[in-house]
């Protein structure tokens, strides 16, 4: 399956860790290793945009959960850092421990939250090939300080946005959802002894995340920066994505696998807290659509390795967030392609090729095009298994999917021309992975 192209019966030759050759099949090519991939489909490796390591167990979770996310077919992981100060003792720190530990390649987003990481962004393209920067419209306030965040305001939003497009090859990551308007809904639930995962849904109802996007867009028009929104989770945030497509033309948007199979009846209860708060069915089946339309670009999980023992707690308290990378691809197999038939194409489209554009990957990685990186994924459509935390190698000992039965899963992974996982089981050297530098031509 190569993006653009569609999918081509072929040969893939590799060569240094690159795709050299794309031969017809059964052209006779020189080779050390021959892997046969038995009728099934390659698609290209998968980007995962939105994960949070280092939340779990600080430093091993750059093994941990980069091998889990391999067994899902996961090739590079995008993970968010966020410090209050500067960048520049934090990266080669965490640059070191993701390459020493790492089963697949890593990239980093940075979250600013603060004037001085504004007026110090240079740094972050030109010395750390960062070019993706997130801004918490969400945790400002109490919210902010039960997370160790100091959200942004609209002022330091407008001038964080002023200087990403100063810098030009760069992008604002927005968590859409208006925290003030939150604040006043939370009192009335917990005075009634709410504990559940509902209330934390009534706590966040759709329309502050749709707010959120319209200011986050509005000061992206006025200040020429490009805004990706991160995880949307609504039909209403997804209505002001479209009328502003229709305006003004394309905005960026992440949804999440967990907003595409989840709802706030969710069986798992506390277990399936997140931020923003899962929704209800018709939610469900618009963000569907949206990607089927385009209106949405990428998937990726929020993923987080927290424990259910973190989690099992009051739903006021229980940290936001659960593990999801290594089954990001299963579930748009499972419930895209086989129940609601979104195509390969699509699929590629949003697990790897756009993201890869988006973040400046491209074309290093998101295509199987010859030059890229021969970071692929071997899926076999028609597989069919339970999904068993145990079985993920995740430092957390959950899965919201636990039980399901999945259709279509990843039967090898490999980056830059190494087999990292083959059926099932993680072959790939611990520390092959690479802190990716983003491409960034110095303004
Ligand atoms: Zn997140």
């Amino acid at each position: 399956m190569i993006p653009t192209q569609g999918i081509v019966e072929a040969a893939l030759g590799i060569k240094d860790g690159k795709v050299a050759a794309l031969l017809d099949p059964g052209v006779d090519l020189p080779a050390g290793k021959v892997i046969d991939a038995g009728g099934n489909h390659i698609l290209p490796g998968v980007i995962e945009p939105h994960s949070h390591l280092a939340l779990g167990n600080r430093v091993e979770d750059f093994a941990t959960e980069t091998k889990s996310a391999a067994l899902g077919g996961v090739t590079t992981m995008f993970t968010y850092l966020r410090r209050q100060g500067l960048y520049d003792e934090m990266f080669p720190v965490m640059k070191e421990e993701a390459e020493s530990r790492a089963y697949v390649d890593v990239a980093f987003h940075f979250g600013l939250m603060l004037s001085e990481q504004v007026d110090h962004l240079r740094r972050c393209f030109e010395d750390y090939g960062v070019s993706s920067f997130k801004f918490f419209m969400a945790y400002k306030g109490e919210e902010g300080r039960a997370m160790g965040i100091i959200g942004c305001d609209d002022g330091l939003m407008y001038r964080g946005f002023q200087q990403v497009a100063h810098m030009g090859q760069g992008v604002a990551c927005v968590h859409a959802e208006n925290v003030e308007i939150i604040d006043t809904l939370k009192p009335a639930l917990r005075a009634a002894g709410r504990d559940d995962l509902a209330a934390w849904s009534e706590a966040r109802p759709g329309f502050t995340e749709a707010e959120s996007i319209q200011r986050a867009f509005f000061l992206g028009r006025e200040t020429g920066c490009p805004v990706y929104i991160v995880h949307l989770s609504s039909a209403a945030g997804l209505e002001i994505v479209r009328e502003w497509r229709q305006k003004e033309g394309v905005r960026y948007v992440e949804t999440c696998t967990h907003y595409l199979t989840h709802t706030l009846r969710a069986k798992e209860g506390k277990l399936a807290k997140a931020n923003p708060a899962l929704r209800h069915e018709q939610d469900r089946e618009a963000l569907w659509q949206g990607l089927k339309d385009g209106s949405i670009h990428t998937v990726g999980t929020d993923h987080v390795p927290f424990t259910k023992t973190q989690k099992m707690v009051s739903i006021w308290d229980s940290p936001p967030g659960f593990p999801g990378s290594t089954t990001l691809l299963q579930v748009l197999l499972s419930e895209g392609y086989h129940k609601r038939g979104l195509s390969l194409e699509k699929i590629a489209e949003i697990t790897s090729f756009n993201t890869a554009r988006i973040f400046n990957l491209y074309p290093r990685k998101g295509t199987l095009q010859v030059g890229a990186d021969a970071d692929l994924v071997i899926v076999d459509l028609e597989l069919e298994r339970q999904v068993q935390a145990k079985n993920l190698l995740s430092y957390s000992d959950f899965s919201i999917y636990e039980g399901e039965i999945l259709k279509g899963w990843p039967i090898l992974t490999m980056v830059r021309g190494q087999v990292v996982m083959e059926k099932g089981e993680i072959v790939g050297p611990r520390g092959f992975g690479r802190y990716i530098y983003r491409n960034y031509t110095r303004g």
